[in-house]
């Protein structure tokens, strides 16, 4: 008995052993992925161990965001500053390092800008359309939550505000390199209108992992044909195809006190307090009735 209680022990060491071993394992930084054959992103969740979630995850992200999903208003602000331009061609996109000193507060919590990047053509969709382009804005909170707004990029007119980062665009892979004397500012990238849609995802590229906050603004912004053209002779395809929701709603983020639920279920919380007004309405009628009576 003894002895197969000390073997039942060994064997549950061994399973919560191997299972944080597993857990702690590094990512694959150096694991070659792209956006077509072998390396595409059909393939992703084959490639390393780590990439489980882009195959398995059933919060992934881009999503398409159906014409009838709610639009908010509130609950996402912007404080963002200028930035010295930090650029580098990482061989998937091209990414710019933000200074620190920016950030988005989101339900009141405030995401630090880390960087952004853009993907060609657009990864989310909008009742199944996509734009020519798409720029993400990755954000960070102290416990290291990421929140990331997508901006869609349509064909039209020049936008003067991304010539700063579209004119130094590093042709070849290389690491980030601050550009001497140019600044960028994000807030001068985003449309006048920021009202948004929200959901829970994923990172849009390998390790896909979930828990990623996703403000996708409704409005487009628009660069000219050169503009775009600047990105993609560089990078024509580096988006993901949409994935399935699944389970997932598009939230509706509410002005609820913190710790209140505040999203998928606005209706049920307004129904809740007529419904107490009404019972509190009936109570009173009732004391007035019974005092009459005695009276
Ligand atoms: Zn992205």
């Amino acid at each position: 008995m003894k002895k197969l209680l000390t073997l039942c022990l060994v064997l549950a060491c061994c399973l919560l052993g191997s299972y944080y071993i597993a857990e702690a394992a590094p990512p694959a930084a150096d694991v070659h992925w792209g956006y077509s054959g072998e390396a595409g992103p059909a393939h992703w969740g084959e490639l390393d161990p780590s990439f489980v979630a882009c195959a398995e995850g059933q919060e992934q992200s881009p999503v398409d965001i159906p014409a009838s999903a709610p639009v908010n208003t509130t609950g996402l602000a912007f404080h963002y500053q200028p930035s010295g331009l930090t650029i580098l061609n990482n061989g998937h996109t091209i990414q710019v390092n933000y200074d620190k000193g920016s950030a988005i507060t989101l339900e009141g919590t405030t995401y630090d800008l880390v960087q952004f990047h853009f993907h060609a053509p657009s990864e989310h969709t909008l009742a199944g359309q996509s734009a020519p382009m798409e720029l993400h804005l990755v954000h960070r909170s102290t416990n290291q939550t990421l929140a990331v707004v997508g901006v869609l990029i349509q064909r039209g007119g020049a936008n003067p505000a991304y010539d700063a980062v579209l004119n130094h665009l590093p042709a070849q892979e290389q690491a980030a390199m601050p550009v001497a004397g140019v600044t960028v500012d994000a807030a001068s990238l985003l449309p006048a209108d920021r009202s948004y849609y929200r959901y829970n995802g994923s990172l849009t590229t390998p390790p896909c992992s979930e828990g990623v906050k996703w403000q996708v603004l409704r409005t487009p912004v628009t660069l000219s044909d050169a503009q775009i053209a600047a990105f993609t002779k560089l990078y024509p395809n580096d988006a993901r195809p949409v994935q399935p929701l699944n389970a997932r709603t598009f939230l509706t983020v509410g002005s609820a006190p913190v710790g209140m639920p505040t999203t998928g279920h606005g209706e049920h919380a307004l129904l809740l307090v007529l419904l107490s007004y009404a019972a509190l309405g009936l109570i009173v009628a009732g004391g007035v009735l019974l005092q009459r009576k005695k009276a």
